[in-house]
């Protein structure tokens, strides 16, 4: 039972647990899916950004070496001419592009000053080929066709020398010219010194001497002009530069960028960078950005999403948890459904069930005790439904109240209760106690000015003497309930004789299926007379002779067959052959009498019943008149409005109805009144002490006089002595029934005994 609900439990936070892996998934990949997106655009910048530094400064450069090239070519031109005035020519120069350049100047080939523009003019001008510094560059200029790069230096503001050899026509080397171009100006390229942001670093690294011509990260960076890179670290990144990327070769770009990574030996910072390689010119352009700026921009936003999901994850476990909350508070609604009974509030078979094993396993021995309220049918038939849900309801609440701790009510069914008491010493005591308790509990319920006491029939089976099973037991406690209900409201305890009894019962029951088919049964035929001592009529007594159990009387069997529903079948069987052997019989002898039927409450009380009896009458010989239908005084604590019913219909068609057994039931006058009965039966019961006890002449005159008050014929069973016959006579008593005028008889002893009726009238 228990097992489904778990399981639907287990899925709910496994579907919590995929929906978690799926966060986690789902989150991996989107925080790589933002680093490659953080990454390819960085690179994707640092590209742009080099290509645009790249093409603006070798423009930059490829424009000096141009006018350096026209100035030194207008020097030689002057000099052929014979007055070279160099000064105005370089200051003209300069003035073409005076926010590039800080100024011009002409050496000679030793190093030495030859001419400057104006604003250069020192007194005592320095050696290029003295000054570190310069030597290098002014060497390779000279030995160089092309334009050649200078160290950076403070002049005072920051200026790329570039040198080149100006030569004349015979290849004489005449100068080298060489102009210092502004890298920290107020306009043009260097002025805005464009970057990705601080930690984005432009680098202009020379490779002929590892010397830094320019470095920014938006603002100049101190000093990198003083030293060259040192040599390993400049091995590294020339090894980064050639296991770097190369950009596809694109017709429209001059050259392509190569990407590359590389750890700055310097502080051992990772670094993501792009370059790009003039040859002319023999630099580098670098663009570089800390790996630790994007990782922490990467951070910041994956922060956000685990935030974002960890938000997500935690209202869905609140979530889960609401669900899995309410379902469980569910279940075991249901579970309580299941197991308790809604009237009451009692706990059911169910529970009882369950709880069984639990009693079972427990130290103690303990009894169970089957209650069944006597006539509860009654009670609610005659007060309604809703009367006898409160009293069921009112019973439980006492019940409830006045019984132990260590005990187990359960409503069992309809008015049944099943109890389990843990009894210690003296279980008897224990048991007789409780049924005291019972029977109190049961006395003086009280509703709308109404006041009912219940009688309950008990009977106790021991655990485990009488059973070891539930079923066991409550089987034995059954049967010990059935010895009960003979007598009602009382209690009884399990004997093995009561279970052979009641295994009798099952033999009768199995052996009386079908007995009908197998022509098992017959009826036997009791003449009734009237006060002359005529035959006026028989009733029809069933009579079973089974192969296996021998002649079984109907009291035996009858209350079997009502009980297990095999009434039903064998009641119509006996209502065709009580019609048909009475036909047949009147035909051969001539005579008409009347028939009476034992019909059982239980039969008369089903659907259709009476539509069934009246065509059997209607097809057979008979006429409805001639038939009687005997029905005992027990079947009036049924539903009084529908046999009300049935009575006036089998009135209206003219078949007579008796009152069996009267005056061993509990009919009172009143309901006696109201149905239409045509006779009332005295039982044997008090015919048998009619001559010897005042009470039972009482009872018999009583009745007599109730009959002749309502109109109704007064039948007395079971006269067996002349006594009683003149006793019963003299009481005014109309009809009689005993073995003092006949038996039971045979069919044929029946024909016999008609015959010689009609030989004899008057008996
Ligand atoms: P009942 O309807 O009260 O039937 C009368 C019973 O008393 C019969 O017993 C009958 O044989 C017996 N009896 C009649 N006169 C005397 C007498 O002077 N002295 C003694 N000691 N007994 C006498 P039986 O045939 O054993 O039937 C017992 C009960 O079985 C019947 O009581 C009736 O309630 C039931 N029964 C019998 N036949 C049928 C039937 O066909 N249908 C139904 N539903 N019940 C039947
Ligand atoms: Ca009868
Ligand atoms: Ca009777």
């Amino acid at each position: 039972m228990g097992f489904r609900p778990l399981s639907i439990r287990r899925n709910i936070w496994l579907l919590y647990k995929l929906l978690c892996a799926t966060a986690v998934i789902a989150l991996a990949g989107l925080t790589y899916a933002h680093w490659q997106y953080l990454t390819t655009q960085t690179e994707a910048s640092q590209r742009s950004l080099v290509k645009q530094w790249f093409g603006s400064f070798s423009s930059l450069l490829e424009q000096q070496e141009t006018i350096i090239t026209l100035i030194g070519q207008d020097i030689l031109l002057r000099q052929r001419e014979g007055n070279p005035d160099i000064r105005s020519e370089l200051d003209r120069l300069m003035n073409i592009n005076p926010e590039f350049f800080a100024g011009f100047a002409l050496f000679s080939t030793a190093g030495e000053v030859l001419d400057t523009t104006s604003n250069l003019v020192r007194p005592d001008p320095p050696n290029l080929l003295q000054q570190p510094e310069s030597k290098d560059s002014f060497v390779y200029a000279i030995e160089s066709d092309k334009m050649v790069l200078g160290r950076t230096y403070n002049a005072p503001r920051l200026v790329i020398p570039a040198r080149k050899a100006i030569r004349d026509t015979d290849g004489q080397l005449l100068g080298i010219m060489t102009g210092a171009l502004k890298i920290q100006a107020d306009s043009g390229h260097f002025a805005h010194a464009a970057v990705l942001g601080p930690h984005n670093r432009i680098t202009i690294l020379r490779t002929r001497d590892r010397y830094i011509q320019y470095a920014t990260n938006g603002e100049l960076i101190a000093d990198f002009f003083v030293q060259p890179l040192p040599e390993t670290q400049y091995r590294q990144l020339m090894q980064a530069l050639q296991q770097g990327q190369r950009e596809p070769e694109h017709p429209s770009e001059r050259q392509a960028t190569i990407t590359f990574r590389w750890d700055t030996n310097s502080d051992r910072e990772h670094v993501r960078g792009v370059a790009l390689y003039n040859s002319r010119y023999e630099f580098w352009l670098l663009s570089e950005v800390e790996e630790g700026y994007l990782i922490n921009q990467f951070l910041k936003t994956a922060t956000l999403y685990i935030a974002l999901a960890a938000a997500f994850l935690i209202s869905m476990f609140y979530l889960f948890r609401f669900i899995d909350r309410e379902q469980q508070h569910r279940r075991q609604q249901l579970q309580y459904q299941a197991d308790h009974d809604t009237l009451t509030g009692l706990p059911n078979r169910n529970f009882l069930l369950e709880a069984f094993d639990q009693w079972q396993t427990g130290k103690q021995n303990f009894s169970l005790l089957f209650i069944d309220l006597d006539h509860f049918k009654g009670i609610n038939d005659h007060f309604g439904h809703s009367i006898g849900d409160q009293i069921l309801v009112e019973l439980a609440r006492r019940f409830e109240q006045a019984l132990r701790e260590d005990t187990l009510l359960v409503r069992h069914g309809g008015d049944e209760f099943v109890l389990l008491i843990a009894t210690h010493a003296d279980s008897t005591a224990a048991e007789e106690r409780v049924g005291r308790q019972i029977n109190a509990i049961c006395a003086n319920i009280a509703f709308s000015n109404m006041t009912f006491s219940p009688g309950c029939s008990i009977g106790v089976a021991r655990y485990p003497e009488h059973g070891t099973t539930l079923d066991e037991l409550l089987r034995a406690a059954d049967v010990a309930m059935y010895e009960a209900k003979k007598e009602r409201n009382t209690l009884r305890f399990f004997r093995t004789d009561l279970e052979e009894q009641y295994l009798y019962r099952v033999r009768i029951e199995q052996h009386l299926r079908g007995a009908e088919t197998r022509g098992e049964i017959f009826l036997a035929y009791q003449p009734q007379l009237d006060q002359d001592g005529r035959i006026y009529g028989v009733e029809a007594l069933v009579r079973w002779q089974s192969p296996v159990l021998g002649n079984v009387p109907p009291d035996a069997f009858i209350p079997i067959a009502e009980h297990s529903g095999l009434i039903t079948t064998l009641g119509y069987h006996i209502i065709d052959r009580a019609l048909a052997d009475i036909a047949g019989l009147q035909q051969q002898t001539g005579q008409t009498f009347s028939l009476s039927i034992n019909v059982s409450a239980r039969q008369l009380m089903e659907n259709g019943f009476i539509d069934q009896l009246l065509e059997r009458i209607d097809s057979s010989l008979l006429g409805f008149e001639q038939i009687c239908i005997e029905v005992t005084e027990n079947l009036l604590i049924e539903d009084i409005e529908q046999i009300h019913h049935i009575l006036t219909r089998a009135k209206d068609a003219g078949v007579r109805m008796s009152l069996d057994d009267f005056g061993t039931g509990y009919s009172s006058l009143s309901t006696l009144r109201s149905l239409p009965f045509h006779e009332v039966k005295i039982d044997k019961s008090f015919v048998d002490h009619v001559t010897d006890d005042k009470t039972a002449l009482a009872m018999v005159q009583n009745i007599i006089a109730i009959g002749q008050n309502y109109g109704m014929t007064v039948l007395a069973e079971g006269v067996e002595t002349e006594e009683q016959l003149q006793c019963l006579i003299t009481c005014g008593c109309d009809h009689f029934q005993g073995y003092l005028f006949a038996r039971p008889l045979a069919l044929d002893d029946l024909r016999a005994c008609i015959a010689r009726e009609s030989l004899s009238p008057t008996q």
